[in-house]
Order: C-alpha cells, then structure tokens, then sequence
C-alpha cells in the first residue's frame, strides 16, 4: 500500500473543505470496499478524509410517513430498522442478502452505494480495463465474462454493479441527499449510477467531491408488498448473479395496481425495469402477465456465450418473486 494523507472529519463542510483541498480524496466509510482495493493498488487516493465521526448514524421518519437514514448508517442497523422491516422489507432483505455480518456491520449507507464493481479485471492491475486506466482496453471482451453485464454494457465496459441494497433502493423510487461545494441538492437514487458508454470510469454521476449525507425512502403504506430475491454461485457470502427487488400492489380484482421492479447483477448499474412495469400495470397478475412482463425488459439484453445463462435466470427469478408476491396477496385468509 502506498503512503497516504488521513483527516478525520467532524462535520460535513469541514469533510468537503477537505476532500477538495486535498489532492487525490477519497472520503472513507467503513471501509471495506475502499481499503481492499487500496490493498491491490487499484485505489490510490492521497488522502482519506473519514468520515465515520460525522452526525449521519441516524434513521428518522420523514413527514409523510416516509424514512431518512444517514449515509453513515451501518447496513446491519438499516436492515434490523422495525420500519425497513415492516414497510420496505425489500429494502432490508437486499440488505441481509449482502456480504457478512461482520461487513454489514462495519458497511455504510453511502460506501455501499459508491462500493466499485468486482469485475476481476477491474481489481487485477496486470490487466487492461477501461474503467481503472482509461483508454487501455477491456480484458472481459475477450475474456471471462460470467459474472458480467447482459444490459446497458457498452464496447469499453462489460463490468456489472455489485450493491444488493441500490437494487432495492432503485425499485422504491428513493432519493439520495447530496453536499457537496456547490451545495446541497437531492437526486433520485436511479439517476446515480450511470452506464458506461465511452467513459466507463466514471461510475456516477456524482461531482468531484460530493458526499452522500442520507437516502430518503418515500412513504410506504404498512406491510407493503415487496421483495427481494438473489441468485448466486454460494448460499451465502457471495455476490448477485441475478437478483431481483420488486413492489407489487394488486386491486381488489386481481389487477396490478403498481408494480416496480429492479434487477442486480445484469447491468453495470441497478436495472429499473420501466418496460416491465409498462406491461405489469393494470393487467391481470398471472403467472403469464409476470412471464410477458420479464420478457419485454429483458428483450434488450445482449448476453455473451458465457453469461447468456442471466437472461433466463432473470426471467425465472422475476416471475417467481411477482407470482409471490400476488399470492401472498390473493390468497383466502386462514379460517380459525
Ligand atoms: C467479501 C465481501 C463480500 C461482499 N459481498 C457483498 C454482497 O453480496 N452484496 C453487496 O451489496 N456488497 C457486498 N460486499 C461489499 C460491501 O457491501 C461494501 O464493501 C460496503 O457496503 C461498502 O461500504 P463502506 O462503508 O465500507 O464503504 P467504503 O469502503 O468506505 O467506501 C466505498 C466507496 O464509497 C465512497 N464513499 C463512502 N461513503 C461515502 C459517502 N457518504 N459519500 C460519498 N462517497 C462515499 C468511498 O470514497 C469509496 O470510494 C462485499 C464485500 C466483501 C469484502
């Protein structure tokens, strides 16, 4: 690891007067995703500007019946909130599906949201990727690419998106509350990732120094149906080959009413699914509405040989997860 600066900051003007008076910041979280890569050398910031004292450890309700957590809010308590719980148990199910529990609990809020992708030609630095040093090559295009992107890659970049929570944050509709030294501004959480095309190292859309302060979750109604599903090569412990996050409301009639659905795993940031939500409004939920609906979205998908296998297991999953969630919702209450 190579020598570099540390600032510990108190508050957030102070940590954004640091990262940008300091050359080459990079603000840290817990850490765990930052300081892995410093490790192999493909992170080499000058200067840590940490960020763990700042006052943005807390959940609150927002008006409206909606929920703020601070950046610095630890993934195990995000997921163990009683609100995420009951209201988005989406949201906290992506959560658990994520890494450890010992990274969880050392795991931020933001640093989850910024974690950089595991494309194992991104962390070997004897390897070309566009992404780490632009302009020298992508090793994936002819290489390994099972674990890589079958929606919205470009010819520079196959790499996917790692976070299981963004993919429950995409389907919720949450925004992020970002500082930064032009200000404060608030963006919906879809439009911080952003797809390669020719500049894949650039991950967001995020300016040179602005920090996360809180993601707000909009309101939910009590006990809203949602879900989250993974598929990856491990029970546990393991990154999404596949997964999926999914809201469904159903009328009384056994119509959808609304329907939001996110993939992880297949696209280089988390995939909205704006087609298959088209298709899944105000028709009827079954199992061939849900198959239709996969379809549509993952029409667009250009798999390579070794990961074509994503397309269905997509489909699969995505049924699955929808034809649960309506019958959780359909299904005659148990007689006493
Ligand atoms: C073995 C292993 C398995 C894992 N499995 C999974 C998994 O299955 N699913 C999953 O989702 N994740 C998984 N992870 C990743 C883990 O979730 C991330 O490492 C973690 O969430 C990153 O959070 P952090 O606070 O430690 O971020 P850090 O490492 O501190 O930071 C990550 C990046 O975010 C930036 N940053 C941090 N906070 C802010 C902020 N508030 N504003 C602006 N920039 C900020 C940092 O500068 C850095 O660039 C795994 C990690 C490991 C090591």
């Amino acid at each position: 690891m190579k020598p570099f600066g540390y600032v510990r900051a108190r508050t957030v003007p102070e940590a954004i007067e640091a990262h940008t008076s300091a050359p080459a910041a990079r603000y840290l979280g817990g850490g765990t995703n930052l300081v892995d890569l410093m490790k192999l050398g493909v992170e080499t910031p000058a200067t840590l500007v940490d960020i763990s004292a700042l006052p943005l450890d807390t959940v609150e309700d927002t008006p409206g019946n909606g929920l703020r957590a601070g950046a610095g809010v630890r993934n195990s308590d995000l997921a163990a909130h009683p609100r995420v719980r009951a209201d988005w148990p989406v949201l906290s199910q992506a959560l658990l599906a994520g890494a450890s529990g010992q990274l969880r609990n050392a795991a931020t809020t933001g640093g989850n949201l910024l974690q950089r992708t595991r494309c194992p030609y991104f962390q070997d630095l004897a390897q070309p990727c566009n992404k780490r040093a632009p302009g020298t090559g992508c090793a994936a295009l002819t290489g390994h690419s099972r674990e890589l992107a079958v929606l919205g890659a470009s010819p520079s970049c196959l790499a996917t998106h790692p976070s299981d929570m963004a993919v429950a944050l995409a389907a919720l509709d949450a925004e992020l509350t970002v500082a930064g030294p032009g200000g404060t501004r608030t963006l919906p959480v879809t439009e911080l990732h952003r797809l390669p095309g020719a500049h894949p190292e650039r991950d967001t859309t995020l300016a040179p120094g602005e920090l996360i302060t809180a993601v707000t979750l909009p309101p939910a109604t009590a006990g809203a149906p949602s879900a989250y599903r993974k598929a990856r090569d491990r029970a546990s412990y393991a990154f999404a080959l596949v997964s999926v996050a999914a809201v469904l409301r159903l009328d009384p009639d056994g119509t959808v009413r609304q329907a939001r659905l996110a993939f992880g795993g297949v696209a280089p940031r988390p995939w909205r699914a704006l087609r298959a939500e088209d298709v899944l409004t105000g028709a009827r939920a079954d199992e061939e509405t849900f198959r239709r609906a996969a379809d549509a979205e993952l029409a667009q998908a250009a798999p390579r040989p070794d990961n074509a296998f994503k397309v269905p297991l997509a489909r699969e999953l995505a049924v699955a997860v929808l034809a649960d969630l309506a019958t959780a919702q359909t299904a005659p209450e148990p007689q006493p």
